[in-house]
């Protein structure tokens, strides 16, 4: 299986060299140069089967010869094995032909756990047979950092730096970065908001010695490993549903694009995907790209659903590259535009191709907090103030299909956006329960990029 950048310019490479670099050389992110087919026999036959063994069956077409079908078979079983669920991507219905697919029964309570958790294993097995050695740095606006401390926590041949805006992100989200005690952790609170930590990070990533040297490897949402990782939930959902005798719809809250491009995947494997549904907060970037043909930013407003204010969405640069058929030098063009004049039009056969795959809504403040509030008058559910965007979304999209929400994070993350719509705070679940009682750990830094390389340097192990 070979990789190739969206931007055309960069080397092609196996899935362990993909998912070990991240981002690509020229700018651009990497994409299978095709995507394996399943025959309808082997979608039915995932009906039913552990998560775990349908996840191996769905990923390991994208391995190429990577690791043997048994190695597979216990890193995946290693990444899921802390989930406090036993069917990991449990389906709850909401109403009739209305459903919620809950992704936060993992270790950090999103759903970003699904996708790190394995990365972890896979990164760490690859490593450790090349004796070669990495330093993840990542930066978090708070549900990646803490998904990658747990995933990466303990592993030999890894060192993970997290940067996170100090004084800017939820007191749980902070714990869950602060409280690891594993030496190859390190939580940085860095004076600055998010564009900050994102900026750094970018400086990091741009200073090629630098990345050379301590082996820098990037684990935010561009990973190709990541979007293959959620993949697997759209299979194991939509065959529990009767796929692939029917089809079934999926509505999918939306930042980076990265979780809703898994589904796109799924649907070119061979899934009988009805709709696919962008759902965005009040930060609509993707939703009037597809109203409109035209990708414009706005700036960003806060919201109570955080994980998906955006203004540049990384993923749908993947997309773009589909819709342009390939081309490489259009998405640069592309991407050019957005970076130096702020937008640029789709052209019309791109937002044809594009309308044909996808819809798209989007939740206002008062509509999310309804959308929690209705949920759990119907059914007793709680949902989050992301999987609520969703479900807003969802019910205004329902056709004659099953409709999936994707519950991206469980309510106690994010218990004062829950208490304004319903008014209890949900409590922390059982695995957790002690979170406010364990010691932190964390580096204070002010926003000087030479103070955090040197940081880099000299705490990570070699
Ligand atoms: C990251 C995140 C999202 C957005 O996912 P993308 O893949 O970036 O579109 C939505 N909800 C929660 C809770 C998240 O953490």
């Amino acid at each position: 299986m070979r990789y190739i950048s969206t931007r055309g310019q960069a080397p092609v490479l196996g899935f362990e060299e993909a998912m070990l670099t991240g981002l690509a050389r020229d700018g651009g992110l990497y994409v299978p140069e095709t995507v394996p087919v399943m025959a309808p026999e082997e979608i039915a036959a995932l009906a039913g089967l552990p998560y775990e063994e349908a996840a191996r069956r769905v990923v390991l077409p994208f391995l190429g010869d990577a690791f043997t079908e048994g190695e597979l078979e216990g890193l995946i079983e290693a990444a899921y094995a802390e989930f406090a669920h036993a069917a990991r991507a449990p389906l709850r219905q909401m109403g009739p032909n209305l459903f919620l697919l809950e992704l936060f029964h993992g270790p950090t309570l999103a759903f970003k756990d699904f996708a790190m958790q394995l990365i972890g294993q896979l990164m760490q097995a690859s490593l450790a047979r090349s004796g070669k050695r990495i330093t993840i740095v990542g930066a978090t606006s708070g549900d990646t950092g803490s998904a990658a401390i747990e995933a990466f926590k303990g592993l030999a041949n890894v060192d993970v730096f997290i940067l996170f805006p100090q004084g800017r992100v939820s007191e749980v989200q902070r714990r869950q970065m602060t409280t690891a005690a594993e030496e190859n952790v390190h939580a940085i609170a860095l004076e600055g908001d998010f564009d900050t930590c994102q900026g750094r990070l970018k400086d990091l990533f741009n200073d090629h010695s630098f990345r050379d040297e301590v082996g820098l490897a990037g684990v935010n949402s561009i990973n190709w490993a990541r979007v293959l990782a959620q993949v697997v939930y759209y299979f194991t959902s939509a065959t529990a549903l009767g796929a692939p005798h029917r089809a079934v719809d999926f509505t999918v809250p939306t930042g980076n694009f990265g979780d809703i491009f898994a589904g796109h995947i799924a649907r070119r494997m061979g899934l009988p995907v009805g709709k696919l549904v962008i759902a965005t907060n009040q930060n609509d970037i993707l939703h009037r790209t597809m109203a409109t043909g035209e990708q414009r930013k706005e700036g960003v407003s806060p919201s109570m659903s955080p994980s998906m204010d955006i203004q540049v969405s990384s993923n749908f640069e993947r997309v773009l590259f589909e819709a342009y058929g390939n081309d490489g030098a259009a998405v640069s063009a592309a991407m050019e535009g957005l970076a130096s004049e702020g937008g640029y039009a789709l052209g019309q056969g791109a937002w044809g191709w594009l309308a044909e795959r996808f819809a798209s809504g989007r939740a206002s403040e008062e509509e999310t907090l309804q959308a929690i509030f209705r949920a759990q008058v119907a059914t007793g559910e709680i949902l989050c103030p992301h999987s609520a965007v969703g479900y807003h979304v969802a019910e205004t999209q329902q056709g004659a299909n099953p409709m999936v929400t994707l519950a991206t994070a469980h309510p106690a993350k994010f218990p004062d956006a829950v208490e304004k719509a319903i008014g209890l705070r949900p409590p922390l679940p059982p695995q957790m329960a002690d979170l406010y009682d364990r010691p932190e750990r964390v580096t204070e830094m002010a926003d000087d990029l030479s103070a955090l390389k040197t940081f880099i340097r000299e705490t990570r192990r070699t």
